[in-house]
């Protein structure tokens, strides 16, 4: 059902502003306004998704097939204030949005024949209580929707992982490697799988989840974040 009416007195009250620059949106803007999507800073990663910078960062750790993030993160910047109205301000949509975005980037240039389903770095149980929602999970269920491809939580994490900014990089892959496995209610043997996070920093979490996929028997296991850079 629809409160049209009291959609629109809200909308009266409380116009719906971009995510990006605050200003009104029209109606058949989301949660961005078309100037604020026109100037993403975008990576263009989907063009070389077998040879960038996210490909030589995961090499080592895990077999990298395509690596990609759609845009390039910039302290201060476009990518850094979607990503913290999306994780902290109750703004599932700005990943929706995203996602979306970047499934029509992708299917542009082909890449949509290359998976059979999409899936996610799951959030701690904790922080999915408080936040509501796993933003990761609102970038694949983005991507999902423009590319027809389905949305499955194939990967489940154990353990907390205590803060890991102090730790050295091997700490926090030996850390991060036991944390993650498998929902045993998903066939993941034999399938082509696109793996979503919000970002890359050391990969240590994308990885870990690739090869936890990969040690199931996935086909092949593709990455794509929401904002890559230097953080
Ligand atoms: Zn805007």
């Amino acid at each position: 059902m629809r409160f049209t009416f009291w959609e629109d007195f809200l909308a009266l009250v409380f116009p719906k502003t971009c995510a990006g620059c605050n200003q009104s949106l029209f109606d058949f803007e989301y949660m961005l306004c078309k100037a604020c999507i026109a100037s993403l800073p975008m990576t263009n990663y989907h063009l070389q998704p077998q040879n960038n910078d996210l490909v030589v960062k995961v090499m080592g750790l895990t077999k990298p097939n395509l690596v990609m993030s759609f845009l390039r993160f910039t302290k201060g910047g476009m990518s850094q204030r979607l990503l913290h109205q999306l994780k902290y301000k109750n703004k599932p949509e700005i990943g929706i949005e995203l996602g979306q975005l970047y499934g029509y980037l992708l299917k542009d240039v082909g890449l949509d024949k290359n998976w059979d389903m999409i899936t996610a770095v799951p959030l701690h149980r904790n922080k999915f209580r408080r936040r509501g929602y796993n933003q990761s999970e609102q970038f694949g269920l983005g991507i999902s929707k423009s590319l027809g491809i389905p949305y499955v939580p194939l990967i489940v994490r154990h353990i907390y992982t205590e803060t890991q900014t102090s730790k050295s990089r091997i700490e926090r892959l030996d850390n991060v490697a036991s944390v993650f496995g498998i929902d045993g209610s998903f066939e993941v043997q034999g399938q082509r799988i696109l793996l979503v996070d919000d970002v890359m920093t050391t990969g240590a979490t994308l990885t870990s989840c690739a090869n936890v996929l990969l040690n199931a028997n996935a086909k092949v296991v593709d990455m794509a974040v929401i904002a890559a850079g230097k953080f």
